[in-house]
């Protein structure tokens, strides 16, 4: 077999082509088609070099990236992540799934993605103030409130979108809303930072909502979480505000698992703790872990060691559910899979989970439902897209407000995926809920095609 030169890139390029194929999108309206050839190459791509001096006065070099994939609903429009996998096939990725999940909003954004292979982890505050400002010296030239308006991503918090700004500031002379994300005072929005892990939660109250008829939503439920940052913590929050129980949530190095669940207070530690890089070993020994214990498991993943769950949230990194280990999910009694993270799941693991869901026998029988990211963690740039509207009007709305319209605009996103799955699916079991992983990628996918051949980008 060849190996794939971008093997992210083309795991995520398979998984939207192969449902769109799977549907009968093409055979009603062939002029799509010529679509795919077009959306799956970035409009551009911007590689440069990162020089900066760390504590000791040496020179550092990383390499820095924008992707800018598609500008057909809006200014391109995406986080940036600073890890030392990052590369051209990881941004190829993420940018594409952009594109998609920012059409599922409903607001006027196109997509994009960047980064950089800097490693943030174990460096000082000076260093990853002056990195960001050598990032933002050349990433400046290419982006702007109306072009491109970069955000957060992995290791990239309110510390580094602060100094980015800046820079962004000094060097062209322009305090404008060309990040989000931004601090409280100088034009970031309310429920931001809470946005992401919301919004995922809002998308599985209507996932229960929809296979219960109404009759269940959180309470009681046992919710397995990977992941401890950002997206993870204010799921974890939203989860025990419902009345459920989180049962777990990792790190790179390690599971942490509760039998009695995770407390609020835990979650807030967790928060101040991963500011400073700590990993989930040290920081369980605070004292908010001795009257609530954890366990912990070193080098492990949380899905095999959960026990029995009714839902699970991967809100970590990208392939971080392996076809195995969604087995696992299946005999633990899963219902609900959404993704906080990017492509959470393996190939392996959606096959497994869309199998579960085909072979539901009757409507009242349990089945597994999977949600791919681009759909339930949408939150997070919807509140950016929000961030920026009131960037332009230059006023900040209520935390209310902010939290309405998140609110709102899951439940529409939801909607729409079903709609589209409905209408399109080519699945003989009627008894079987919709794809959501179809119904995401087609209504994204008609959307932003329709832009396309509006623009001239393409023509029928
Ligand atoms: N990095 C986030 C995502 O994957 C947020 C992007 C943004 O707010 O622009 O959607």
């Amino acid at each position: 077999m060849v190996q794939p030169s971008e093997p992210e890139f083309e795991q995520a390029l398979n998984e939207v082509y192969s449902t769109l194929k799977a549907s009968s999108l093409f055979e009603k309206e062939p002029k799509y088609l010529k679509v795919l050839d077009v959306v799956q190459i970035p409009e551009r791509i911007i590689q440069f070099r990162v020089v900066w001096e760390n504590d000791n006065h040496e020179v550092e070099v990383n390499r820095g990236y924008r992707v800018q994939f598609n500008s057909a609903l809006g200014p391109y429009k995406g986080g940036l992540r600073f890890h030392p996998t990052v590369n051209l096939s990881i941004l190829k990725f993420l940018g594409f799934e952009q594109i998609f999940k920012n059409a599922l909003t409903g607001l006027n954004i196109g997509g994009g993605k960047g980064g950089s292979d800097f490693n943030p982890k174990g460096r000082s505050n000076n260093e990853i103030r002056r990195f960001c400002y050598a990032f933002m010296r050349e990433l400046s030239r290419h982006i702007g409130q109306d072009t491109d308006v970069p955000a957060g991503d992995i290791n990239v918090g309110g510390r580094e979108i602060g100094y980015l700004f800046g820079a962004y500031k000094q060097i062209r002379n322009s305090f404008e809303g060309v990040l989000t994300g931004k601090g409280l005072t100088w034009g970031g929005s309310l429920i931001r930072p809470e946005a992401t892990g919301f919004g995922l939660v809002y998308y599985v109250e209507q996932q229960i909502k929809y296979a219960t008829k109404g009759k269940e939503d959180f309470t009681g439920k046992r919710v397995a979480i990977s992941g401890s940052g950002n997206v993870a913590q204010y799921a974890a929050l939203k989860v025990i505000q419902l009345g459920g129980k989180v049962v777990s949530l990792s790190d790179s190095k390690g599971t942490i698992i509760s039998e009695e669940g995770v407390t609020a207070e835990q979650i807030a530690v967790i928060g101040k703790a991963k500011i400073a890089f700590k990993s989930l070993e040290e920081i369980i020994k605070d004292p908010a872990f001795e009257t609530h214990p954890v366990k912990y498991i070193a080098g492990a993943r949380p899905w095999i060691h959960v026990g029995q769950v009714d839902v699970a949230l991967p809100c970590a990194t990208q392939n971080e559910v392996s076809g195995d280990e969604a087995k696992a999910l299946v005999a633990a009694g899963v219902k609900y899979v959404a993704e906080g993270s990017n492509m959470g799941s393996t190939q392996d693991a959606i096959d497994v989970f869309e199998g579960e869901r085909l072979a539901t026998k009757s409507a009242s029988a349990p089945a597994v439902w999977y949600a791919p990211g681009k759909a339930s963690n949408a939150g997070g740039v919807l509140v950016s897209a929000l961030e920026m509207g009131q960037n332009s009007q230059r006023i900040q709305w209520t935390s209310e407000q902010v939290d309405s319209e998140l609110h709102k605009r899951m439940i529409n996103l939801f909607e729409e995926s079903i709609k589209y799955a409905t209408q399109y699916s080519k699945e003989s079991n009627k008894e079987s809920l919709p794809s959501l992983v179809m119904g995401a990628n087609l209504a994204g996918f008609v959307k932003v095609a329709d832009a396309m051949f509006d623009h001239g980008d393409v023509w029928a």
